[in-house]
């Protein structure tokens, strides 16, 4: 068979397990009203949690620092594109996560596959939850190091697995805030797990930062985890930040050797200056704007409230993550179109992003919606039941 031939047969397979995704081509800025083929939509379904990626103050930021610092970084961090910009940003990101140095990368995805990659050498071994993220998955996978998954947030199975490898250097990876579950880790137990039997904790807290902790620090911060014994972090810019990016938090030793080794650092273009000065600007709001955090948490309790009242399955989320679990493809997808009609975006996720027979509507809140949004997509769910 020719390679189209090929492509083609995948393609109508996709389509006919009513798995085929598509892009949706927007029209303006991310927000909780999105414009979609000339049609406004309530949006929930951005990591936009604290409604600041079309912040004005953030893109008047931008605007600034362009006018003094251009656009394109032009090169990669170890040749000339780390600008004072970046070097102010990664400051900053280690004094709001509470760790001695920090380093930034162009993206989540590649900040978790340099760390694993430079940090998990071979003979050591990486305990990985079940339903870590796809860029810890393949970060482990890549690395050097044997990689074990123990159950999903199951301390029990996590202590057996550190018992049975006592003699390796052992690494336990987890997302701090599960991407498509919404549950949190539980950090003071994995902490404690990993300091009796001498292994390094890396947490990936791309949904936990700016949302989580009085301050917005993220799964650290909730967890009172400070220097001593904690855990390396990985966090974004992307998604409750509003801007773009991610970066890791550690001791300077480790942010130095990351800088000497992870190859998707050394080896790609720095993201452009202007997005650090935007980040630096969503950085010292998320710690000021605490409102922003309060009215999330009461949108969330409203939801769950409401949910609750309709009888549909929730699962243990006090996150701006709140996915409905509706079993089948099918019928996920249908609610999804159902919603769509009447205004509302809720995207349906499927396998193989989530275990097979748990496809889900996952419903994302944000600061920027109001009380009365949330009134209407539950009368609107409670319209499916
Ligand atoms: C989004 C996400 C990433 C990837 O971050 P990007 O900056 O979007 O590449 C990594 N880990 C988790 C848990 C995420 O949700």
């Amino acid at each position: 068979m020719s390679l189209q031939n090929k492509l083609s047969a995948l393609v109508k397979q996709k389509k006919a397990q009513g798995l085929f995704r598509q892009r949706e081509i927007m029209n303006g800025p991310q927000g909780i009203n999105i414009t979609i083929d000339n049609r406004q939509y309530l949006s929930f379904c951005s990591n936009d949690y604290l409604g600041l990626a079309n912040d004005t103050d953030l893109i008047e930021a931008l605007k600034q620092a362009s006018d003094k610092f251009g656009l394109g970084s032009g090169a990669a961090h170890l040749i000339t594109g780390h600008s004072q910009l970046h070097h102010d940003l990664e400051q900053a990101l280690a004094a709001h996560v509470q760790r001695e140095s920090a380093v930034i990368f162009s993206t989540g995805y590649m900040a978790n596959l340099g760390l694993l990659t430079s940090l998990c050498q071979k003979g050591d071994v990486i305990l990985g939850d079940k339903l870590n993220h796809a860029s810890l998955v393949d970060g482990s996978l890549f690395s050097d190091a044997d990689f074990k998954r123990y159950h999903h947030n199951n301390m029990d199975h996590l202590e057996l697995n550190l018992k049975k490898h006592s003699e390796k250097n052992c690494f336990v990876v987890t997302d701090g805030v599960f991407s498509m579950d919404g549950d949190i880790a539980n950090m003071q137990s994995i902490m404690q797990l990993a300091n009796e039997n001498d292994a390094t904790v890396i947490v990936d807290d791309a949904h936990g930062l700016g949302v989580l902790g009085e301050k917005g620090g993220g799964i650290c911060e909730l967890f009172g985890l400070k220097e001593n014994n904690s855990p390396i972090i990985m966090g974004t810019l992307g998604k409750a930040v509003g801007v773009f990016g991610a970066f890791i938090a550690g001791s300077k030793d480790l942010i130095d050797y990351l800088i000497q080794t992870a190859r998707p650092y050394v080896y790609t273009t720095a993201m452009p200056s202007c997005l650090a000065a935007a980040s630096l600007v969503s950085l010292d709001k998320i710690h000021k704007e605490n409102w922003r955090r309060d009215h999330l948490q009461e949108l969330i309790l409203e939801f769950k409230t409401r949910c609750q009242s309709l009888g549909l399955e929730l699962l243990e989320s006090n996150t701006p993550i709140q996915p409905i679990i509706l079993g089948d493809e099918a019928t996920a997808l249908k609610w999804s179109e159902r919603l769509r009609e009447k205004g509302l975006l809720v995207k349906a996720i499927r396998p193989p992003t989530v275990p097979k027979g748990t496809a889900r509507l996952r419903v994302t809140l944000s600061a920027a919606h109001s009380q009365q949004d949330i009134r209407q997509l539950t009368q609107a769910l409670g319209e499916l039941v």
